[in-house]
C-alpha cells in the first residue's frame, strides 16, 4: 500500500504492480473544484481484470463549500465519488470499452492524470442549483410558492452576499 498519491501514473505499470493507494490531495493542489474546502481523501487500484483490460479504480470524497440557489447563503456538503477506468489512446479504443468503465486519456507522456480525473468526477457529480435541505433553508416552501427562482442567472458572488448581511447587522 502507498501513501503518496501520484498525480499522473503508468496505469499499464501500475497495474502491473498491482498498486493500491491510500491518502491525500492537498487541497492547494486541486485547482479545479470551486468551494473546495478539505484535501481530497482518496483510495486508487490498479490492477488487470478477466478480459486483460487495465483497471484504475477509483473513491474519493471531499468537503466543499456551495451556495444554496434559493437563499443565496453558502451551505457545506460532503462529495463522494466512485467510478472505474480504463486508459484508452483514442476515441476508438474508447468506443469499444465495456460500459462498465469509463474512458480514461492517455497522456503525451503514456501516463493518465489521475488527479485530473477525480476533479472531472466530483464536478460532473455535483448539482446544477445546489440547494439546502429544506429543514436548513432560510427560504420556506411557503415563500417559494410566490416566488419564481431563475436559477439560469449567472451564480451571485458569495463575497458579495457575505458583505450585504454584514451591513445588515
Ligand atoms: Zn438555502
Amino acid at each position: 500500500m502507498q501513501n503518496r498519491l501520484p498525480i499522473t501514473v503508468d496505469p499499464i505499470k501500475a497495474a502491473q504492480k498491482r498498486l493500491d493507494y491510500i491518502g491525500h490531495y492537498p487541497i492547494k493542489s486541486v485547482t479545479r473544484i470551486e468551494g473546495l474546502k478539505s484535501d481530497i481523501e482518496c483510495s486508487l487500484s490498479f490492477y488487470y481484470d478477466e478480459q486483460k483490460l487495465c483497471v484504475i479504480a477509483i473513491e474519493a470524497e471531499a468537503t466543499l463549500e456551495q451556495v444554496c440557489q434559493r437563499c443565496f447563503k453558502p451551505f457545506i456538503t460532503h462529495i463522494k465519488v466512485k467510478n472505474k477506468f480504463s486508459p484508452v489512446k483514442s476515441d476508438t479504443q474508447a468506443e469499444v470499452l465495456p460500459e462498465y468503465y469509463e474512458p480514461a486519456f492517455f497522456n503525451e507522456f503514456g501516463e493518465v492524470d489521475i488527479l485530473a480525473l477525480i476533479e472531472d468526477e466530483m464536478i460532473l457529480s455535483l448539482p446544477i442549483a445546489p440547494v439546502h435541505d429544506s429543514k436548513h433553508c432560510e427560504v420556506s416552501e411557503a415563500d417559494l410558492v410566490f416566488g419564481e427562482i431563475s436559477v439560469d442567472n449567472e451564480k451571485p458572488n458569495p463575497f458579495a452576499i457575505l458583505a450585504s448581511l454584514k451591513n445588515k447587522e
